[in-house]
């Protein structure tokens, strides 16, 4: 027999019916509350008691509940664990409802569509997107439902730079069809994954919304796929959101090249925006760069950094105007100063049309654009056409300004709904009910002393509650005193009595009256003040757009004068010339001036590839990585950590770094680095970057080193790509004979006595030792393990030289035949299998990452490196 539930329950299983994959949050007075599954499942997640409620089946139904009041916070808390959240609110009174109360779905939260709280973060977008294929072409649109920015491009036919291009916008929800998010589930590294991937099928309604939001011209540049994916975005915000969405004005269609391609393991080994280790901001490169003031500066800087750009004229345009900024440091300081007044303006006015904006946020509009006119003028007076170009036909939205200022409380309430929003003279009829509101409490105040008179009870006073309303309180001992008749008696208390007048109650009413129309004429002519700014929306989003463009470019200007970097000449040919280069991040957090700088030189006919060996721990990848973060750099329009820098335009950096720090992503690693390996070699191009940090070592040596040198001669011969190349395979220093444009170098140390320094400087030729072992010692290894292993190492290498003889022979020798039997002769078992450990124990030492390791780590390596000694 199926359960008859009470048609309060039955409601609430219609309605979650509507949202099957989000919890539903039900009010029932001053609760949200949450039944069967959900209940059971947010009580685990959010730590809250899970009751139960009789329903009016034989069970009782588990419930649990969260006070309406402090939703925010569960919301948020769900939301980050990658639920959706569907807020029920009841939509007529009591009073006006027949049976239940009408409740409905009024907004669902997703954790691409949080609108405030901790869910939000402040200086990144939270991005929403959805993926689309027509005809065999993918797209994607891309959306900040907090600021209303809508981009879309094409990727082709390729997944890859689907996932790519998806994984610039750390998406935190993406909708699309299921076939579709299945493939991305499966191939996205982990970074690039949203958090919440919701399947909905394009559906023929799509289509109308789309043409309702956007003007025709707008849509009509859109290829099918770019069409489809902007129209199922816009249902599926439609349907969760529930309303106007007017601040999304315009859909932003860009081509993917024009932006330096950066795929999200090169944007993670780099540090881009947080660091490998604790995925912190804190030691990244956009830590470093940010010194923006405002939170949408600081959201605009890192969507340069996000794409760099491609177009050297466009480049120039930023670093004009970054040099002017440079050069005046009284502007800047200026500029810096107006734009402390400069709130998160985008934000405002998506709330503002999104309708969640309060009289607070208004005022916060005022003030952001308190600050316009001065930006403007700094700029246009600048003497720079850079910065005046920027603020050229600004419009300082100086009517928006003059209807907050006539409209609003200087200092508001929070609540929109409890009056004391709007400004005396604003309107006339409730400056009348506030004067009688005034009065009528005045005439209260007054009634006090005169009853204190007439009574003679000094002690008695006038109070207010929200139960009885005004009162005149008298303590016990004062009750004789009390007037016969004229009183009646409302509310006994412990040490009082509370009474009530005729004409107390007569102006209680008129008081209340007027206090009511009041919060209700209040609200009236905020949501009036809120609508007619909402109409100028896209004004107001022009003048964000300049003012983030400012801070961001004044933010880098900082940076560059506070760490000494240069204007870089950026063009669109081969050369890459470095003078004094440094790793930005690197240098900052050296003590002062200790960071040596290398130069780089690439050309088309001198050095394409550079082969870097040298020791453990002298600076390889620091300096391969300055080489990609500088041409980065120059491309977001920053100034450079370097004496002098001419730089190309890089469409694409590749990078292949380290082997230890792919292993969170349960791959093997070997695997995950020819991958790698495989889309540079099939993508890059002679404008390209490639930096191969250790490459080939997650195999054998001999294997290793085969596909190392395979790969080298590759991107040498085909590519012509710069490639920067870090190995500790010094046998592949020969190439350098053989290839054309590659040049060995190596990282200089300076041996005395046993005592090595490591002097960090790129010099020319090839290096002879790891110093792998002193780098053990350096790190506390016990000295037997260390003797041990330079003995076995002097084995090893005897041996190696012996074999180097042998293949030497064998080269010259002429017959295949004699070749082999040569090697016969010199192979012996045993010393195989010793040199074979030798080799490992080596390998092991090599690999050990001595910098990233526990303590626990260390000890483990130590009883291996024994365990294989003593085999
Ligand atoms: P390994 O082969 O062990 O990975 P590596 O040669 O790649 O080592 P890095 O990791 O680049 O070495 O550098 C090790 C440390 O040396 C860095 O963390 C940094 O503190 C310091 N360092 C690197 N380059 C410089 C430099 N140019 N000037 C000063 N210090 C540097």
């Amino acid at each position: 027999m199926t359960a008859k539930y009470t048609p309060m329950m039955e409601q609430y299983l219609s309605v979650k019916a509507q949202a099957q994959d989000a919890f539903l949050f039900f009010r029932l007075g001053d609760f949200y509350e949450m039944f069967f599954e959900d209940a059971v499942l947010a009580s685990r997640e959010l730590e809250i008691t899970l009751t139960g409620r009789d329903a009016g089946a034989d069970e009782r139904v588990p419930m649990c509940g969260i006070p309406y009041h402090s939703a925010e916070s569960y919301i948020n808390r769900l939301i980050e664990k990658g639920y959706k959240v569907a807020i029920c609110e009841q939509v007529e009174t009591p009073a006006e409802a027949k049976g239940v109360v009408r409740r409905e779905i009024v907004r669902v939260v997703t954790p691409g569509t949080v609108m405030e709280g901790k869910a939000l973060p402040e200086k990144a977008n939270n991005y929403i997107a959805a993926v689309a294929e027509r005809r065999g072409s993918l797209a994607l649109a891309v959306c900040d439902l907090t600021t209303g920015e809508l981009y879309t491009a094409g990727t082709g036919a390729s997944f890859s730079d689907l996932l790519d291009e998806l994984s610039v916008y750390s998406v935190s929800e993406a909708v699309g069809a299921a076939r579709l998010l299945e493939r991305l589930n499966e191939s996205a590294p982990d970074r690039a994954r949203p958090v919440a991937l919701t399947p909905r099928e394009a559906a023929a309604e799509d289509e109308a919304l789309l043409l309702s939001q956007f003007p025709s011209q707008q849509i009509a540049v859109l290829a099918p796929e770019q069409r489809a994916a902007v129209s199922l975005l816009l249902a599926y915000l439609k349907e969760t959101q529930k309303r106007s969405l007017a601040h999304i004005g315009a859909i932003r269609v860009y081509e993917t090249n024009a932006y330096m391609t950066l795929d999200p393991f090169t944007r993670k080994n780099l540090e881009l925006s947080e660091t490998v280790r604790d995925r912190s901001r804190k030691g990244s490169l956009l830590w470093l760069l940010d010194r923006t003031v405002t939170a949408l500066g600081a959201r605009l800087l890192r969507r340069w950094l996000d794409k760099p750009l491609m177009n050297a004229d466009a480049i120039r345009r930023r670093l004009d105007a970054v040099e002017a900024l440079h050069r005046n440091v009284l502007l800047r300081d200026e500029i810096r100063e107006s734009l402390k007044s400069v709130y998160d303006l985008e934000r405002l006015a998506g709330r503002i049309a999104y309708g969640t904006a309060n009289a607070r946020d208004l005022n916060a509009l005022k003030s952001s654009l308190s600050a316009v006119p001065q930006l403007m003028e700094l700029c246009a007076n600048s003497g720079s056409d850079a910065l005046a170009d920027i603020v050229r036909d600004a419009d300082d939205c100086a009517d928006v300004y003059r209807i907050i200022e006539d409209g609003i409380h200087p200092e508001p309430s929070v609540s929109v709904r409890e009056g004391g929003i709007i400004r005396d003279g604003y309107n006339e009829r409730l400056d009348r009910l506030r004067e009688a509101s005034g009065n009528g409490k005045r005439w209260i105040a007054e009634l006090e002393q005169a009853e204190r008179e007439a009574t003679g009870i000094k002690s008695l006073k006038i109070g207010y509650n929200k139960v009885f309303g005004y009162y005149i309180e008298v303590t016990r001992s004062n009750l004789a005193a009390v007037p016969e008749g004229r009183y009646e008696r409302k509310q006994t208390l412990a040490a009082a009595e509370r009474f009530v007048t005729p004409e107390l109650k007569e102006k209680e009413a008129l008081i209340l009256e007027a206090e009511e129309k009041t919060v209700e004429l209040e609200y009236g002519l905020f949501v009036e003040i809120r609508e007619r700014i909402a109409a100028e929306i896209p004004r107001l989003q022009r003048l964000s757009e300049q003012i983030s463009a400012l801070d961001a470019l004044q933010s880098l200007a900082v940076i560059a004068a506070a760490n000494r970097y240069v204007r870089p000449e950026v063009h669109d040919g081969y050369e890459m010339f470095v003078e004094e280069g440094r790793h930005p991040v690197v240098e900052a957090v050296l003590e002062s001036n200790t960071f040596i700088a290398n130069d780089t030189s690439f050309s088309l006919d001198g050095t394409r590839a550079l082969l870097i060996t040298g020791p453990n721990m002298a600076g390889k990848s620091t300096y391969m990585r300055q080489v990609a973060l500088i041409s980065i750099m120059a491309q977001i329009g920053s100034f450079v950590p370097a004496k002098k820098a001419v730089l190309p335009i890089i469409d694409r950096v590749f990078t292949r770094i380290g082997a230890a720090d792919d292993l969170a992503g349960g791959q093997s690693t070997f695997m995950v680095e020819m991958r790698d390996i495989q889309t540079m070699i099939a993508k890059a191009t002679p404008r390209s970057l490639v930096v191969i940090d250790e490459l080939g070592r997650g195999t054998s040596t001999g294997e290793g080193m085969a596909i190392a040198q395979a790969v080298i001669e590759h991107l040498h011969e085909k590519a012509h790509c710069k490639t920067l190349v870090s190995t500790h395979y010094h046998e592949l220093a020969h190439l350098e004979q053989t290839l054309e444009h590659l040049t060995n170098a190596c990282m200089a140390v300076k041996e005395s006595g046993d005592q090595v320094t490591f002097l960090r400087k790129l010099v020319k030729g090839a290096a002879d030792s790891s110093y792998g072992i002193y780098c053990a010692q350096l790190a506390g290894l016990p000295a037997t393990v260390i003797e041990r292993a330079y003995a076995l190492l002097s084995e090893f290498e005897g041996r190696s030289k012996a074999r180097d003889t042998v293949k030497k022979a064998s080269r010259e020798a002429a017959a295949g035949v004699e070749q082999l039997d040569l090697f016969r002769e010199w192979k012996d078992p045993e010393a195989e299998k010793r040199n074979a450990m030798a080799v490992t124990i080596m390998e092991l030492l090599n690999n050990a990452d001595l910098l990233n390791m526990t303590p626990l780590d260390a000890m483990n390596m130590l009883f291996e490196l024994k365990r294989k000694a003593q085999e």
